[in-house]
């Protein structure tokens, strides 16, 4: 996602964390207040733990290709005892308890592949400004005013989602009306992609930052000629120097909001996530999802790769809920933001000009020389580091594949399998030489949902064309992922997959490169298996075979017909992690107990 900024974009990558998600508390003490509400309702419904060994009994897809439909499944202590007549046979014999799935159609637990959980839970919590929500530019200065003007217990105002690519009229905004918004409250929105921030005069103040000084010439503080701030911030070096200065929120919330946004990819479907990057303002991010995935109620099976500067802390392995796989790297930035390294220049249009100040000439940076990753890569990698590779354009892309072949050459491991991520303007070359180094490319397919109508703007009717190339990939047999990449895309399974069989944009205005589109069991064969195989993890989960763990999806009907149709009623109903039936609703005592300490915290200060 576009965190590349962030984390790869300059000098400071080694340093890698992502300084600076943070919430206004007071957005934190409302979440404690509404928690609590919710917890009395819901105590009471708490399921209790499921029974050790039963049989499910229904439509079952199974994502095996000998047998890829099955009426029954034979589950004990969290392992697939058997599928089909043999399940039968057991539930008769044995006598096991029986759960009828009706009309709804179980299928392996979605996994995705590529997710930011620590920053998605911390940014869920501040003022969506986001074009998810907003259509206009004044819809958003609405939300803005209302914000700024509402109650708080710390000064600060945070919001994010702020993106001009999405949204037409979202020219930036000038200190003055972000002066308008609050004389006295320091307000700090940032971008989708989070390259660049807007700030008003207090925000500045409140960091240290002269409004007039024209001596000063730091990188990231845009002045106008006189010297003075134009409110905005742009790239990780500066944007940490603000975020800094503002209040972070106490270590038991965030925990919590971590704990919520897992409830969030099990109610979308998810039974098993991939961390490219742990990300996010917490002392130790790693460490809380270790924590958190561990904890008996985790709906989630949590696999991370680390960013550098966390390697040492954390070693790799694990078990089968928490396991740290490898490394992550940055090798550009996103293409919304003129960081995506292409081969070519971006397109000369209005948006590109004007709304986004990316000159067409302009063509991204690489993060990393060659050489650089000579001095990074081959080291991990003889450790047995799978390593993820952000890579947009086709200069990043073809970095990774110079690398990988080096590597691969000098230290043959086939069996590591190496990522190439989100890989908007791979080509059918490069898909070749990924599958020469048995890599696999996890694709970013909400680009062409919400960003579909902006793309020709960007890069122009022939790199379009091939945006996001899926179905080439497929074709040539490489293993196929498709992620949410959240927080820049809100998490919704269904949407992805509807997406990837579809092409079709937000507004249902505009097809991306049509002639990419997978076919319905290809999108779930992504969403499982291909996820599993990404993880490395296929022997475990991603299908329903016996030996396998028992992660189930359960949908309101098939999956397959309801993309096949492109019907909209498509639902999730719940998800089993390990035979047990996920909680996505009810809140624990343990739950309370941690809103309440955080609540503490906040109210001591
Ligand atoms: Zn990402």
């Amino acid at each position: 996602m576009g965190l590349a900024p962030w984390i790869g974009a300059n000098k400071n990558r080694e340093k890698g964390t992502l300084e600076g998600i943070f919430m206004p508390k007071f957005f934190i003490t409302l979440l404690m207040l509404i928690l609590l509400v919710i917890a009395a309702g819901y105590l009471y419904l708490t399921p209790s733990s499921q029974e050790q060994e039963y049989v499910l009994m229904g439509t079952i897809l199974t994502m095996e290709a000998d047998q890829p439909e099955t009426n029954a499944v034979w589950v004990k202590n969290g392992v697939i005892q058997a599928v089909g007549q043999p399940a039968i046979v057991a539930a008769e014999t044995k006598s096991l308890p029986i759960i009828s799935l009706g009309e709804q159609v179980l299928t392996p637990g979605l996994i995705e592949p590529h997710t930011h959980p620590v920053a998605a839970a911390l940014l869920g919590a501040t003022v969506d400004v986001s074009a998810f929500t907003h259509n206009s530019r004044s819809e958003i200065m609405t939300t803005l005013k209302e914000a700024a003007n509402g109650f708080a217990l710390t000064p600060w105002l945070i919001s994010f989602g702020w993106d001009p690519v999405a949204i037409d009229d979202l020219d930036s905004p000038t200190l003055e009306e972000l002066d308008a918004l609050s004389s006295d409250r320091p307000i700090v929105i940032l971008t989708q992609m989070m390259h660049e921030a807007y700030l008003n005069s207090a925000a500045f103040k409140a960091a240290g930052v002269k409004i007039i000084d024209k001596e000063d010439h730091t990188e990231g503080f845009i002045r106008d000629q006189k010297g003075k701030l134009t409110g905005t911030v742009r790239e990780v070096a500066a944007i940490s120097k603000i975020v800094s200065a503002a209040p972070s929120a106490p270590e038991n919330a965030s925990e919590l909001l971590l704990r919520l946004q897992y409830k969030k990819y099990a109610k979308a479907g998810y039974t098993t996530i991939g961390v490219t990057g742990a990300v996010g303002r917490l002392t130790d991010p790693v460490a809380s999802l270790r924590k958190i995935s561990r904890e008996d109620i985790s709906p989630l099976r949590t696999f991370v790769y680390l960013l550098p500067n966390q390697v040492e802390a954390h070693p790799l392995g694990g078990d089968d809920r928490f396991k740290v796989l490898g490394l992550k790297l940055w090798l550009d930035g996103s293409p919304f933001t003129g960081g995506a390294a292409f081969e070519d220049g971006y397109h000369d249009s209005e948006l590109t000009k004007h709304r986004l100040g990316i000159p067409h000439t302009h063509r991204g940076d690489l993060n990393y020389t060659l050489n650089d990753l000579r001095k990074i890569i081959p080291s991990y990698h003889a450790k047995g580091y799978q390593i993820a590779l952000h890579v947009q354009g086709e200069r990043a892309i073809e970095e990774a594949l110079t690398i990988f072949e080096e590597v691969q050459k000098t230290a043959p491991t086939p069996g590591l399998r190496h990522r190439l991520e989100h890989n908007a303007l791979i080509t059918a070359d490069q898909l070749d030489r990924a599958k020469a180094l048995n890599m696999s490319t996890g694709f970013f397919v909400d680009h062409v949902y919400f960003y579909g109508d902006a793309l020709p703007h960007l890069i122009g009717p022939e790199r379009t064309a091939r945006y996001m190339p899926v179905k080439t990939a497929l074709e040539k047999n490489i293993a196929v992922s498709l992620h949410g990449d959240h927080p820049a895309t809100p998490v919704n399974a269904i949407r992805v997959m509807k997406t990837a069989t579809q092409r079709l944009s937000k507004s249902g205005k505009t097809l991306t490169a049509a002639d990419q589109a997978i076919t319905a069991e290809q999108a779930l064969f992504a969403m499982t298996i291909g996820g599993a195989m990404q993880l490395g993890q296929q022997e475990k989960i991603g299908s329903i075979k016996k030996g396998k763990l028992a992660d189930f999806t359960l949908f309101n009907k098939s999956p397959l017909l309801s993309l096949k149709n492109k019907s909209d009623d498509l639902l999730v109903v719940k998800t089993w992690k390990a035979g047990q039936e996920t909680d996505v609703h009810a809140l624990t005592w343990e739950h309370i107990k941690l809103g309440l300490s955080a609540l503490k915290e906040i109210l001591a200060e």
